[in-house]
């Protein structure tokens, strides 16, 4: 057994970790980290050692609870790192706690703010990580991504209302908003029909069953509850790439790809927002607003579910050597890659989800093998135009790694009724490149490019008609 009297280690959310003495080594195992990632999806803890850990774990209902027992011996100061980690605005986590439950055993309590579909499970040693055990905090009511849709347009609306103030109470609602009508309808008829999403191309393909959590309903909007009254809204789906436990890309300087993507995508939602093309209101939904994991089949799943007319997963490039500069963009390919760079940008990406931490017997990987045959020709064609619109836009904010949209087997790309595209906005391996991401003027102006490059492929390809009154 070897014994460190000293630890420190650096974790990837830049925590430095430190803990002195012999009393953290049992077993053979040390605790190397513990982190939380908060969201509204789900909470994960992760709890880092360098050996595995043998945990057995039971959910009380009332009050909701998880309970973890870890066999080893003295645990306990690494692990009670989790309480000062717990933010008081953890959406799912009320509170932790910590005790010798035997003499072999320590038990990790979780004391949960509503009730929650735990799974827990640990992973192998994968890039800079040790053995990791996951906790993953699902609430039992699943957030619907619609009504995340919905909540943020009532949250602008309040804006509106605020922003108003010094003039006379002037009523938001007077402006035809298609999403606004929703909400007066959801709010009238709470019978929801389940129909299956209606796949605006390619009518041939398989319905996928959505890889959501369990209890979850999905309620969708049939055409026959609400005789065609509204004007078209666009929806664009966001997808900052990375996020909790996947940084994805380094830079130089120590930048995380998943924080620039992520500040990136906020500034365009913002934009898409504010925009109207011939007429039709725009509107974005996020595939992650904060930092945590998101796997890629959910990704693309979260976007049909709102069934979104574009597909944009936001990325930084790296490579080995600091020259490479320029912002690309990729669409997928059904027959091989359209270069030997093209493959390795796409292995590297597909790899989000090993890093990040998949639960690999959770059963939504039939859903997710599922997917990846559904692309079309025809989703293909298009995410070309729309790869093209955006690379003539991105040329003007910066260099361009390459002159036409790349392709290759991207797994978040595959989704068969809406063009994708994957943008990389520039090298943060690049000492340069990883200055301009961390910027907000660079951020701005690549949002700015990216947006354009959406009007003019909605200019020249007007949105099909659908099924539901969004
Ligand atoms: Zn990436």
């Amino acid at each position: 057994m070897r014994r460190r009297d000293v630890l420190a280690r650096l974790g990837p959310g830049g925590l430095l970790l430190l803990w002195l003495g012999p009393h953290q080594i049992a077993h053979g195992a040390s605790i190397v980290a513990v982190r939380i990632w908060p969201a509204q999806d789900y909470t994960r803890v992760t709890i880092e050692s360098d050996a595995k850990l043998q945990a057995r774990h039971f959910f009380v209902a009332d009050p909701p609870r998880l309970a973890v027992d870890i066999e080893g011996l003295d645990l306990i100061p690494g692990l009670r790192d989790l309480v000062g980690q717990l933010r008081a605005d953890d959406p799912n986590i009320a509170g932790i706690r910590v005790g010798q439950n035997a003499p072999n055993v320590v038990r990790l309590v979780v004391d949960l703010k509503r009730p929650i579909a735990p799974q827990v499970f640990d992973l192998a040693p994968v890039a800079a990580y040790q053995h990791r055990l996951v906790l993953d905090l699902y609430p039992t009511q699943a957030a619907d991504p619609l009504e995340s849709l919905i909540a943020q347009r009532l949250q602008e609306a309040e804006q509106a209302v605020a922003q108003a103030t010094p003039a006379p109470a002037a009523a938001p609602q007077a402006a035809p908003d298609p999403l606004g009508d929703l909400i007066a309808q959801r709010g009238q008829a709470p019978a929801l029909t389940a129909a299956p999403p209606a796949p605006a191309r390619a009518p041939d393909a398989p319905t996928p069953t959505p890889a959501s959590a369990p209890a979850e309903a999905r309620p969708s909007f049939a055409a026959k509850q609400r005789p065609g009254k509204t004007d078209r809204l666009i929806v664009v789906a966001l997808d900052p790439g990375h996020g909790g436990e996947d940084p994805g890309a380094i830079g130089p300087g120590g930048t995380q790809e998943k924080d620039v993507v992520l500040a990136i995508a906020l500034q365009l939602r913002d934009r898409i927002n504010r925009t109207q093309v011939n007429g039709h209101t725009l509107r974005a939904f996020l595939t992650r607003d904060a930092d945590f994991f998101v796997p890629l089949h959910v990704r693309v799943d979260k976007a049909r579910r709102v069934q979104a007319d574009l597909f944009v997963s936001v990325h930084a490039d790296a490579f080995f050597t600091p020259r490479p500069q320029g912002a690309s963009v990729y669409a997928l390919s059904d027959r091989g890659a359209t270069s030997a760079a093209a493959r390795w940008i796409a292995n590297k990406e597909n790899a989000a989800d090993l890093v990040g931490g998949l639960n690999v017997r959770a059963k939504d990987l039939q859903v997710q093998r599922a997917l990846l045959d559904m692309s079309t020709t025809a989703q293909i064609n298009d995410s070309l135009r729309l790869g093209s619109a955006m690379l003539g836009q991105m040329g003007r904010v910066g260099k361009l790694h390459k002159p036409r949209v790349e392709q290759a087997g991207f797994a978040v790309l595959r989704a068969p009724d809406m063009p994708s595209v994957l943008v990389e906005t520039a090298f943060i391996s690049n000492p340069d490149e990883e200055k301009r991401l961390r910027s907000p003027r660079f951020q701005a102006d690549m949002a700015d490019a990216l947006l354009r490059g959406i009007v003019a492929y909605f200019e020249k390809n007007p949105p099909l008609a659908r099924s539901r009154p969004l």
